[in-house]
């Protein structure tokens, strides 16, 4: 089973500062780095570090090479990368001496991908691989309708969390993933239990207490918890199950085991600074579960 990714590449900046800039005031960063970020990418990198391929589909513009030879570096198919004049997506991060952050965000060139990109990209695909989205692009809901039309398995995590999208996204979805927030916004938002959005399956994250895998044909619950460890960092500790999750998926795991994987690599990952840096390669975390 081959995963196909149709997600959101960004440059992130990470400002370092004394304390966060007030409405109208100017501050000074102490130090810049810059790395790959994204959920997109991030969740592409998660599932080649556990061992299945995986192309992403995408968008960068100009001053996205370096963004791409990354994603490449850890072994994402980067062929359905399209290179388009708008300016890559990225993020501007300002972290303070205290941990608090505050974060801008400019979509560029990943709500600039065009529906024909995506369905070129997919027409590789066989019934049986899988379709791995999330809301930081555009051509989400025609990509989702040709996936499951083709007999894929489409798997969202829906973040940045926005009812309206995954209102008109949920008849097309095999797997629903929230965190527990996003499960409290959609049923607040949509006035219904997880039962009852049409979806066959829906997992809800829920930090370092694990997560849940509704499968409502078989009225079954797979409980799936986290690992006790000492965390640093959570950033990206949700793309890190999803990807891992999908990848067991495709490798032919069984859910609890997928699912097991996928909290072993965020548990690892939490435990480092970063987020596409932080994933752990799928030997690390069969060797932390040994
Ligand atoms: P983020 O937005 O930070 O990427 P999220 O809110 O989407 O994350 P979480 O529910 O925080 O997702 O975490 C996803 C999974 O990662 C959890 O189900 C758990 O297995 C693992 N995890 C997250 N935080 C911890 C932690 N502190 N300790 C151990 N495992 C953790």
């Amino acid at each position: 089973m081959q995963v196909f990714n149709l997600g959101s590449i960004n440059l992130d900046h990470v400002y370092r500062v004394g304390r966060l800039p007030a409405p109208g005031e100017t501050v000074a960063a102490r130090s810049l780095s810059t790395g790959l970020g994204g959920k997109g990418a991030n969740q592409s990198v998660a599932v080649a570090r556990a061992g299945a391929r995986v192309c992403h589909i995408g968008a960068v513009g100009p001053d996205g090479d370096w963004a791409v030879a990354r994603l490449e570096g850890f072994g994402v198919d980067c062929g359905y990368v399209a290179r388009l004049s708008t300016v890559t997506g990225h993020a501007v991060i300002m972290v303070d001496d205290g941990a608090e952050n505050s974060i801008l965000i400019h979509p560029g060139a990943n709500r600039a991908l065009g529906a024909d990109w995506v369905a070129e990209a997919l027409a590789a695909a066989q019934p049986g691989d899988a379709l791995l989205t999330q809301n930081e692009t555009s051509a989400g809901i025609e990509a989702a309708a040709l996936a499951r039309a083709r007999g894929m398995h489409v798997i969202h995590t829906a973040a940045p969390f926005d009812a309206a999208a995954l209102r008109d996204l949920l008849p097309h979805l095999t797997l629903l993933v929230l965190n527990a927030l996003e499960a409290e916004q959609m049923q607040a938002a949509l006035g219904c239990g997880l039962a009852d959005l049409g979806v066959p399956e829906v997992i809800v994250t829920r930090g370092a207490e694990g997560a849940d895998w509704h499968l409502f044909a078989q009225a079954e619950v797979i409980r799936v918890p986290a690992f006790p460890v000492r965390a640093v960092d959570t950033t990206g500790a949700g793309d890190t199950f999803a990807g891992y999750l999908v990848a067991g998926l495709a490798q032919g795991l069984t859910r609890a085991q997928a699912a097991r994987r996928a909290a072993a690599a965020s548990a690892i990952a939490v435990c480092r600074a970063g987020a596409a840096e932080a994933i752990p390669a799928g030997a690390e975390v069969d060797a932390f579960l040994a």
